[in-house]
C-alpha cells in the first residue's frame, strides 16, 4: 500500500496496481444473502462481450457508464451485483478458427466437427480472455467470481431446457423456409445480418409461348438463372389484358416444361408487362404465392450457389457463369426480348461481403407471436423503462411488425440443436438429454440434428439463465429482473428485444396459467416481475472528432487502449462521462481527454498540498473515520470562517446535484459539475483561502492550523468519494494515501457516496462568497487590463451602500489583500460608477488606486508641444476678444462660446503646466 504520492501523477503506474488488487481482494464479488437479509438490490448484466472481441471506444464507453453506475450505487449501500460473461459468438468465432486453420492449410471438413470444435475450444483457452484483460484496466468493478462463458454447461443445460419447453408449447417449429443463405459462410443468416446497397444492373424481359397458341408472355426478373426453377407465371385476377389466358400453360424456355398460369397479387398491373415468373424455391415472396398456389418448389441450386441437378444442363456452373449461359441461350432461341439498365438492392452477408441468395432450406423457428404480445404489453405498461425515451417506440413499433425468428444455424460451433432423428422410421425426438433409442419404433439409430442454436437464442436467456434458472435459485430471486441495461442501439432488437421476449414468457411461466379466480393484481405483479430489466439505457455512439463515425475504411478508428496508455484510464474514463448526455453522440477528442489528464494532474498536486501539511503537522492530524452508511454531508467539518461555511454549503449541493444526475443518466452533468467543484472551487479557492490559517510559527501554537487541516482533510476524502465512481484510481491512490496503512475499509469503492445534507447548505454564506470572489477577479482583470506589475500591491477603494457587504470585505481583507494583492482598502462614501476604469456591480463599485507608470522624457516632450500649442489658441483668443470692431460686429453667442472656450484653454494651460512642475 502507498504511504506517500509521487512527486508526478503517472497514471500508468497506479492503475495496473489497483485494476489487480481489486480484482484479488474480490472487491466486487457478491455472496447472495439468505432470505430476510437482503439490502436493496442493484444488479446488471453485462453485455457479454464476444470471445473474439477487441475492444473498442463503443465498449469503453458502455463499460465507462455501466461502472460508473455499479460503483455508485455500490458506494450508496445497494448489494450490487454486476455480472461478466463473454459470448461463444457463433459464427465470428468459427470465422476466426477457419481462417487460422486455412493458412496451416487445413479445414473444418478435414478435420471433422469434434476435432474442430476442440480447436476452437483451445483458441478460446489461448486468447477469449483478451477482452476480460481490457475490461480489467478499465477498472470494470465487475463480479469476477461469477464470470460465465454461454457454452458453460449449467447454461447449456438451460438453453436445451427452453427449447424443449418451448417446443412441447407448439412454440418451436420445423419448416421449409425461404432464408437468406450466404454461400460463403455456408448458414443461413438472419435479415439484420445482411447489408443491403443499391447497385447498378440489369433487367432482363424474357417472353415464354403460351401453350396451344402464338401468343408470349413477356415476365421481367433480374436473375434469369433462377427460370430454370420456375413453377408459375402469375398475372392480376384484375388485369384484362391477361383474362382470356386464365387457366393456361406457358412452356418455360431452355427446361421445356409445361407450367401453369396463375392469378395472384404478387402481380402488379402497374408494373412493367405485368406478368411475372413464380419461383418459389429462390424468392421469398414468390415463395408464399408457391403457398397458396400449392405450387412446387423447384431448387436449382446447392448451398454453394452452384446450379443442381434440377437445373438440367447448367448443374455444375456457378451462378454468375449460369446467368450468362441462360441468357445467351434465351437471346440464341428468340427468348430474350430485351435487356434493360437497372438499379438492384443487393443483399450481401455482413460478415463474408458475399451476395446473399435466397434458399429454401429446412430451419428451426421460434413462433414469436405469442411472445412479442407480452414483450409489447411490458413494455406499453411501462413495466421496463428506456432512456432516451424514444427507443420506447421504436421497439414498439418494430415489435408490431416482428416475423418469426429462424434459430439454427448451419455451424459447428454453438449450442447444438437438442434434436435427434431416427434412423428408422425418421421420427423426430426433441429431447433435454440424448435419447438412448427412438419413442416410435424402438430403433437404437438416432442422428442428432447437425445444426446450432443462433447465438442470440442463449444470449436471450442470460439474465435469467446466468442466475441459476432453470434451478428456482436464491440468485434469482434476489436479483431478478436486473435492474437495468446499458447497451447500444446496434443490438436493440438481436439482443434486447429478445431478452424481454424470453424473460417475460419463462418467468412468468405459462405453466402457471392465470385461472378465471386469480385476482388480476396477481397477474400484473407477476408480469411487472417477469421482465429481464426494469430500464434499459441506450448509449450513443462514439464518433471522431469531426463526428465521422469511426470506421477502418476511413483509418480514422480511435484506439482506447492507445488513448489509456497516453492520457491514463481515469482521464478517458472522465472524457467519455463528461460527453455522455443521453441521446446525443460523442465527438472524441483526445484533446479533451488531455484536458482531463490535466485535471487529474490538478488534483494529485492538491493531495501533494495536503500530505504536506500532515508531515508539518506531525500525528495530530488524523485521517477521518469513515462516514456512517445513514452520514449525510461531512461530518466533523468544523465550519469557522466563511470560506469554511461556503466550500460545505457548496459540497453538499454539488452532491445532490450529482446523484440527482447520475439517477438520469446524464452522466455529462455529473461529471462536468464535479470538475467545476474540484478544480474551480476546492482547488483553486479553498485551498488558496486557508492557506494563511495552515501556516504556524515554529514552536508555535498549531492548533488553528491543526482544525484547518482537519477540514481539509475531511474535505479532500470526502471529494474524492464523490469522484470515485468516475475516476476510480487515482482517487483510490490517494484515498489509501490518506488513510496511511489505518483503513477503515479496504477500498474507497466501498465507502460511503455522499449524500447532500441539507442542514450544511447556507446560501448566504454562497452570496457572500460569491461577492468576495467577484471583487477579487474584479480586481485581478483591472490590474490586468493596467498592466500593474505582479509584485505591485495596489490601495483599491470601494463604495458598498449595504453595511452587510462592507462588513463582509472588512472580515475578508487578508483575503483580498493577498489573492488580488491589494495594500489598502479604503472604503467611499459616493458610488464609483462615473469614474473611468472602475467596476460596478449590483453589490459594490470598486476602484483601482494606480496611475500608470510613463516615459518622463517622452511626457515632457508631449507637455510642452501641448502647451505650445495652447498658448497659441489662448492668445488668437485674447487678441480677438481685444478687438473692439470685432466685439461689436460678432453675434453675443459667438463672443460668449469664445469666451468659454478661452477658459477652458486657460484651465488645460494651468493643468499641463502642473504636470510638467511634477515632472521636473
Ligand atoms: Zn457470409
Ligand atoms: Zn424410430
Amino acid at each position: 500500500m502507498p504511504h506517500e504520492l509521487p512527486k508526478a501523477y503517472e497514471p500508468g503506474a497506479i492503475e495496473g496496481r489497483w485494476a489487480e488488487y481489486w480484482k484479488q481482494e474480490k472487491l466486487f464479488h457478491v455472496i447472495t444473502p439468505p432470505a430476510g437479509a437482503v439490502r436493496n438490490a442493484f444488479s446488471l448484466l453485462l453485455p457479454p462481450p464476444n470471445v473474439t472481441g477487441r475492444l473498442h471506444m463503443g465498449h469503453m464507453l458502455n463499460q465507462t457508464e455501466m461502472d460508473i453506475i455499479m460503483r455508485w450505487h455500490r458506494m450508496k449501500g445497494n448489494l450490487t451485483l454486476w455480472l461478466p460473461g463473454t459470448d461463444h459468438a457463433g459464427i465470428a468465432t468459427q470465422m476466426m478458427v477457419e481462417r487460422q486453420l486455412r493458412r496451416e492449410g487445413e479445414s473444418r471438413q478435414q478435420l471433422g466437427r469434434e476435432a474442430f470444435i476442440e480447436k476452437v475450444w483451445e483458441w478460446k483457452r489461448q486468447y477469449g480472455a483478451a477482452i476480460l484483460d481490457q475490461m480489467k484496466r478499465l477498472g470494470a468493478s465487475v463480479d469476477w467470481d461469477r464470470l460465465y462463458f454461454t457454452l458453460d454447461d449449467h447454461l447449456s443445460r438451460a438453453v436445451r431446457e427452453v427449447f424443449v419447453r418451448l417446443y412441447q408449447q407448439g412454440l418451436i417449429y420445423r419448416g421449409k423456409y425461404i432464408v437468406n443463405w450466404c454461400p460463403d459462410c455456408g448458414t443461413a443468416i438472419s435479415d439484420l445480418e445482411v447489408k443491403h446497397e443499391d447497385v447498378p444492373g440489369k433487367l432482363y424481359e424474357i417472353r415464354y409461348p403460351v401453350v396451344g397458341s402464338k401468343e408470349f408472355i413477356t415476365v421481367a426478373t433480374t436473375r434469369p438463372e433462377t427460370m430454370l426453377g420456375d413453377t408459375a407465371v402469375a398475372v392480376n385476377a384484375k388485369d384484362e389484358r391477361y383474362t382470356h389466358l386464365h387457366g393456361k400453360k406457358v412452356i418455360l424456355p431452355l427446361m421445356n416444361r409445361e407450367i401453369p398460369i396463375i392469378t395472384d397479387e404478387l402481380a402488379n398491373p402497374e408494373f412493367g408487362t405485368g406478368a411475372v415468373k413464380v419461383t418459389p424455391a429462390h424468392d421469398p415472396n414468390d415463395f408464399q404465392a408457391g403457398l397458396r398456389h400449392n405450387l412446387p418448389q423447384v431448387d436449382v441450386m446447392d448451398e454453394r450457389a452452384h446450379m443442381n441437378q434440377n437445373a438440367g444442363q447448367y448443374a455444375g456452373l456457378d451462378r454468375g457463369q449460369a446467368r450468362e449461359r441462360v441468357v445467351a441461350d434465351l437471346e440464341a432461341q428468340g427468348f430474350l426480348v430485351a435487356i434493360k439498365d437497372y438499379t438492384i438492392a443487393l443483399g450481401k452477408c455482413d460478415r463474408s461481403g458475399t451476395i446473399v441468395e435466397p434458399r429454401l432450406s429446412e430451419q428451426w423457428f421460434v413462433k414469436v407471436e405469442p411472445l412479442a404480445k407480452r414483450a409489447i404489453e411490458v413494455v406499453e405498461k411501462g413495466y421496463i423503462r428506456f432512456t432516451p425515451e424514444n427507443y420506447r417506440q421504436i421497439f414498439l413499433n418494430w415489435m408490431y411488425n416482428i416475423h418469426d425468428w429462424c434459430i439454427s444455424r448451419q455451424l459447428w460451433w454453438g449450442h447444438r440443436i437438442p434434436a435427434w432423428r431416427c434412423g428408422d422410421c425418421h421420427q423426430l425426438v426433441v429431447a433435454r438429454q440424448a435419447p438412448g433409442g427412438c419413442g416410435k419404433c424402438g430403433g437404437p439409430r438416432l442422428e442428432q440434428d447437425t445444426d446450432v442454436l443462433d447465438t442470440w437464442f442463449s444470449s436471450a436467456l442470460l439474465p435469467f439463465t446466468a442466475l441459476g434458472w432453470p434451478e428456482a435459485s436464491r440468485d434469482l430471486e434476489v436479483f431478478y429482473p436486473t435492474s437495468l441495461l446499458i447497451t447500444g442501439f446496434d443490438i436493440l432488437f438481436f439482443w434486447v428485444a429478445r431478452m424481454i421476449m424470453m424473460g417475460c414468457w419463462f418467468m412468468m411461466p405459462p405453466e402457471k396459467p392465470v385461472h378465471a379466480d386469480t385476482k388480476p393484481e396477481g397477474r400484473e405483479e407477476a408480469l411487472r416481475n417477469s421482465v429481464p430489466f426494469r430500464e434499459v439505457y441506450i448509449h450513443a455512439l462514439v464518433r471522431d472528432a469531426e463526428r465521422q463515425k469511426m470506421s477502418k475504411t476511413k483509418g480514422n478508428v480511435l484506439d482506447p487502449l492507445e488513448v489509456i496508455t497516453k492520457y491514463g484510464t481515469d482521464a478517458t474514463r472522465f472524457t467519455l462521462a463528461a460527453m455522455a448526455a443521453p441521446g446525443t453522440d460523442i465527438a472524441f477528442n483526445p484533446s479533451r481527454t488531455e484536458g482531463y489528464r490535466n485535471f487529474a494532474n490538478k488534483i494529485w498536486n492538491a493531495a501533494r498540498f495536503l500530505f504536506l501539511n500532515r508531515d508539518r503537522l506531525g500525528d495530530a492530524a488524523g485521517a477521518p473515520p469513515p462516514a456512517s452508511p445513514t452520514a449525510k454531508g461531512i461530518s466533523g467539518f468544523a465550519a469557522q470562517t466563511l470560506e469554511d461555511r461556503w466550500i460545505l454549503s457548496r459540497f453538499n449541493g454539488v452532491a445532490g446535484y450529482v446523484n440527482a444526475a447520475l439517477e438520469t443518466y446524464r452522466f455529462h452533468e455529473a461529471a462536468s459539475r464535479i470538475y467545476d467543484f474540484f478544480w474551480g472551487e476546492l482547488c483553486d479557492w479553498y485551498l488558496e483561502l486557508i492557506k494563511p490559517r495552515l501556516a504556524f510559527e515554529e514552536g508555535g501554537d498549531k492548533s488553528t492550523a491543526q482544525v484547518a487541516y482537519k477540514n481539509l482533510v475531511l474535505l479532500f476524502e470526502a471529494s474524492l468519494r464523490l469522484l470515485h465512481p468516475v475516476m476510480p484510481f487515482i482517487t483510490e491512490e490517494i484515498w489509501q494515501v490518506i488513510y496511511d496503512g489505518c483503513l477503515p475499509l479496504k477500498s474507497i469503492a466501498l465507502a460511503l457516496y455522499p449524500q447532500a445534507d441539507d442542514r450544511q447548505i447556507n446560501l448566504k454564506a454562497e452570496t457572500h462568497m460569491a461577492v468576495l470572489q467577484d471583487l477579487i477577479v474584479s480586481v485581478r482583470n483591472l490590474r490586468a487590463e493596467l498592466k500593474v506589475e505582479p509584485k505591485q500591491k495596489v490601495p483599491v477603494q470601494i463604495f458598498a451602500s449595504e453595511p452587510e457587504i462592507r462588513t463582509l470585505i472588512q472580515g475578508n481583507h487578508v483575503a483580498m489583500e493577498r489573492l488580488a494583492n491589494v495594500e489598502a482598502i479604503e472604503f467611499v462614501e459616493s458610488s464609483l460608477a462615473k469614474l473611468p476604469g472602475a467596476r460596478h456591480t449590483a453589490r459594490f463599485d470598486m476602484h483601482l488606486v494606480y496611475e500608470r507608470k510613463i516615459d518622463v522624457g517622452a511626457e515632457r516632450k508631449r507637455l510642452m508641444k501641448e502647451l505650445e500649442r495652447l498658448n497659441q489658441t489662448i492668445a488668437s483668443a485674447e487678441s480677438q476678444l481685444g478687438n473692439r470692431n470685432f466685439l461689436a460686429k460678432a453675434p453675443p453667442n459667438v463672443v460668449e462660446d469664445l469666451r468659454k472656450s478661452l477658459g477652458q484653454h486657460q484651465l488645460l494651460r494651468e493643468k499641463a503646466q502642473r504636470k510638467l512642475e511634477e515632472l521636473q
